[in-house]
């Protein structure tokens, strides 16, 4: 069984190279919430965009959720406080000024990058390099 607090999952890593070949420069696995353990998996600091890359099944994804049926009440508890942690983790961080991308297992890792780039270099502008 996989474990939830995977890192380094496929489509982050498949991501990460994608955003690297563009030339795009961030940290991994950060804990940006002082009240919150959770970490986010890249984060570009100075333009303080967070990107969350989330697989299909562990956090209930609008297209591919599915619901196990042995021990559906325990399965249906996990995976309603994982969605219950995420929406804390994106409150918390949107109240803080990060903006935070959320991309599903499911994605293209260019079309995501994509998307990643316009706001990491719209939020750069201005700022010394
Ligand atoms: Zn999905």
């Amino acid at each position: 069984m996989r474990r939830q607090a995977r890192r380094d999952t496929t489509p982050e890593v498949a991501l990460r190279k994608e955003l690297h070949r563009r030339g795009l420069r961030y940290r991994l696995h950060q804990r940006l919430l002082q009240e919150s353990r959770t970490t986010v998996d890249i984060v570009f600091r100075r333009a303080r965009v967070a990107v969350d890359v989330r697989g299909c099944f562990w956090h209930a994804c609008p297209l591919h959720a599915t619901q196990p049926k042995a021990n559906a009440g325990w399965w249906a508890d996990k995976l309603r406080q994982n969605r219950e942690r995420d929406a804390r983790t994106e409150e918390g961080l949107r109240a803080v000024g990060w903006r935070l991308v959320v991309v599903w297992e499911h994605e293209s890792p260019v079309d995501a990058a994509d998307r990643i780039e316009a706001l990491v270099r719209r939020n750069r502008i201005g700022e010394c390099h």
